[in-house]
């Protein structure tokens, strides 16, 4: 393997691992990420910081938590100027950097990205057909469908790449992100109807919250133009529910098949211009997804569909072909692992580690078995309220810190603060909130400690 790799970084908007066959989809089919996957390593437990876009991106981009880049909430955006960003780094050490795609880390117009030689991004969420792009500062638009224009755009950068110099090039996906709109060629892949169903499809959220009682992200409630039709006449709560989420897989699977192209079209790139042996090719998603799951569309929560990433990485000679790592890794960590392929040293401010000998199978003895997770956005959209928790191999907890009266955004409304405690091992689907119970003290006053641990090396305060 040569000492500075290229590194091609993919990552879609909103893709849940169990959309992705090589991660054992039971919706979908996805051969080109599984490809990927066949040649290098699939992680199964990577996990986001902060379950939510503009955040995540954030995070990825300087191996910091929410708290500490600033980048809380959908409304904030990334302080450019500030320097351990991981495509500043690598610039500055001769990398030919570039992002095309989706940038959400600003908005009007977009907020001008630092660090990339070349960059040609979406303004906000992007329009799927017909999309306007922002490169290097100009608005231009082009015809077509915007995961293909992406992929078309990335593909004519790397054609003006000379050799001499590594490239770091991220290709940034709004798909398969809402409103879930399919490439033509896309439109009539699946059968509406014959979806299987998540066994939570019907969660009644019974010993849960109120913080997730009181969530709107329900299927059925999903705007009009997220589900393109209206319900047949005289369905039950059950049968609509059904219903809607028949409509959002069907169109969210065919959404998600044009990235997967992307990815086959990138890999084929590689191997044609003989870039395959030294690229480190990394696929991902900004977080993960609730795909009908507790009845739910959307990300926020800590839950295990929202929290989980897909994370699948190759590179020939380092990362072994078709292997699956178990370790716990972070969005926190991907900026520090791609500095440390660039041979250079972490900046003291990432607070991440590298993943590099994770990625080639050696679980270091010292390797992190727990994480911090604080979702800050404070009841603006879908009614969730922020919280904090921290999850090991085997347990969850997670505190909801309440709104109440007095608070200006929602004052008609008081949730009170609340914790959850889940055991993953007996109860994967997190459907029986065990906080309180005597069975699990020893555990519950464990997992209490280890969050005030995580909260004070993470930097961040206790919301009391
Ligand atoms: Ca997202």
């Amino acid at each position: 393997m040569p000492s500075r790799p290229n590194i091609l970084f993919i990552m879609s908007d909103d893709h849940a691992a169990h959309a992705i066959s090589a991660y054992g989809s039971k919706v979908n089919n996805t051969p080109h990420i599984d490809r990927l996957a066949s040649e290098g390593a699939r992680l199964t437990n990577t996990f986001c910081t902060n379950a939510i876009c503009t955040p995540s991106r954030a995070t990825i981009l300087t191996g910091q938590y929410s708290h500490v880049n600033g980048v809380l909430t959908l409304d904030d955006e990334i302080d450019s100027s500030r320097r351990v960003q991981s495509q500043k780094i690598l610039a500055a050490a001769g990398y030919k950097t570039a992002i095309v795609g989706k940038w959400h880390l600003g908005n009007n117009p977009p907020s001008n990205p630092q660090g990339f030689d070349y960059w040609n991004v979406l303004p906000g969420q992007g329009d799927y057909n017909d999309p306007t792009f922002f490169e290097m500062g100009e608005k231009v638009q082009y015809e077509g469908y915007v995961t293909d224009i992406i992929t078309e755009k990335a593909t004519e950068w790397l054609d003006t790449v000379d050799g001499d110099d590594p490239f770091f090039l991220m290709v940034h996906h709004k798909a398969p992100h809402s409103s879930w709109i399919p490439a033509k060629r896309h439109e009539n892949l699946g059968v509406e109807g014959e979806f299987p169903e998540p066994e939570t499809l019907q969660d009644d959220y019974e010993t849960r919250s109120q913080a997730v009682k009181m969530s709107s992200i329900q299927i059925e409630d999903t705007r009009k133009e997220n589900l393109k039709f209206d319900p047949p006449p005289g369905l039950n709560q059950e049968e609509l529910r059904s219903w809607a989420y028949q409509r959002y897989i069907t169109d969210y699977t065919r959404t998600v098949q044009a990235v997967d192209d992307s990815v086959g079209t990138l890999l084929d790139y590689l191997d044609e211009h003989n870039l395959a042996d030294n690229t480190l090719v990394v696929y991902t998603s900004d977080q993960g997804m609730f795909l009908g799951d507790h009845g739910w569309h959307d990300k926020r929560f800590m839950y295990e569909e929202s929290l989980r990433m897909p994370f699948i990485a190759k590179l020939p000679g380092e990362i072994p072909a078709g292997s699956v790592v178990e370790g716990m890794l972070l969005n926190l960590d991907f900026a520090p692992t791609f500095l440390d392929y660039a041979g250079i040293e972490r900046p003291g401010e990432m607070q991440g580690e590298s993943a590099r000998g994770l990625l080639r199978g050696e679980v270091p003895d010292d390797w992190r078995s727990s994480l911090y997770y604080r979702y800050w956005m404070h009841l603006q959209g879908h009614r969730i309220v922020p919280h904090y928790g921290v999850r090991n191999e085997r347990y969850k907890l997670i505190y909801y810190y309440g709104v109440t009266t007095e608070d200006t955004r929602m004052p008609d409304l008081e949730i009170p603060d609340e914790w959850e405690l889940y055991d993953l091992e007996e109860d994967p689907n997190e459907l029986n909130n065990v906080y309180g119970n005597p069975e699990y003290a020893a555990v519950q006053a464990e997992m209490l400690a280890e969050l005030d641990r995580l909260q004070a090396e993470a930097g961040d305060t206790p919301r009391h």
